[in-house]
């Protein structure tokens, strides 16, 4: 008897394999599959998990042994499978957002990683979980969350972008009117160095034209 208690009429054809790998996970006696999370909110441990441990886990769970069985079930290819696929918005994050989302609905709660896991491949049951050749899986459409992901780093470069332009400009307004401001105090400068000029020449005429007075006696 399996521990997925998923009751569903589409199964994936991968199902049995499933039960198998969930059996292990239960007989796990490593120390690691008893690390508890609590706390914690669920994406945090989507986080944690999704990028190294559960591509790890899946990959040594459904063996190459196992996936070699299967060619490519991409359309009429039939060419040796060498990756292990998800299917469309149901990507290794979102299966295991639907894990905890089921196990684990009280995060003040403790919950170890071995439940975890076991949900997680529990919820491939109803999957289009599958394998695939190289060219077939990079031709697959996107999943939704990785196009959002994608959009909104574009939008976050595009404000950067944007900022950093703000930013340039309002550097070059600064830079320009500190110049202006100079230019004006150089421009001052001058105008009373000539002004000082033209006084010394006219006194210095007007010297010349009367003579000199000669001391009161
Ligand atoms: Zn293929």
């Amino acid at each position: 008897m399996s521990s997925c208690s998923t009751k569903t009429f589409v199964l994936n054809p991968h199902s049995d394999e499933i039960d198998k790998i969930v059996r292990k996970i239960e007989k796990e006696t490593r120390g690691q599959w008893n690390v508890k999370f609590q706390n914690n909110t669920h994406e945090e441990i989507v986080d944690l998990l999704s990028i190294g441990f559960f591509t790890n886990l899946v990959q040594t769970s459904f063996t190459d042994r196992y996936m070699r069985q299967y060619p490519c079930s991409g359309n009429g290819c039939e060419a040796v499978s060498t990756q292990r696929c998800h299917g469309h918005n149901e990507s290794r994050p979102e299966l295991i957002r639907r894990a905890l989302k089921k196990i684990w609905p009280d995060t003040s709660k403790p919950v170890t990683l071995r439940a975890i896991a076991i949900e997680f491949f529990c919820q491939h049951r109803t999957t289009k979980f599958t394998f695939k050749c190289y060219t077939c899986h990079k031709s697959e459409p996107q999943n939704d969350s990785v196009i959002a992901k994608k959009e909104a780093t574009k939008a976050r470069r595009e404000s950067a972008n944007a900022e950093k332009k703000r930013q340039q400009a309002e550097k070059k307004r600064q830079k320009d009117a500190t110049k202006a401001i100079k230019e004006a105090e150089i421009a001052e400068k001058k105008r009373q160095r000539e002004l000082k000029k033209k006084i010394t020449l006219v006194r210095q005429a007007s010297l010349a034209k009367s003579p000199k007075k000669s001391p009161k006696k």
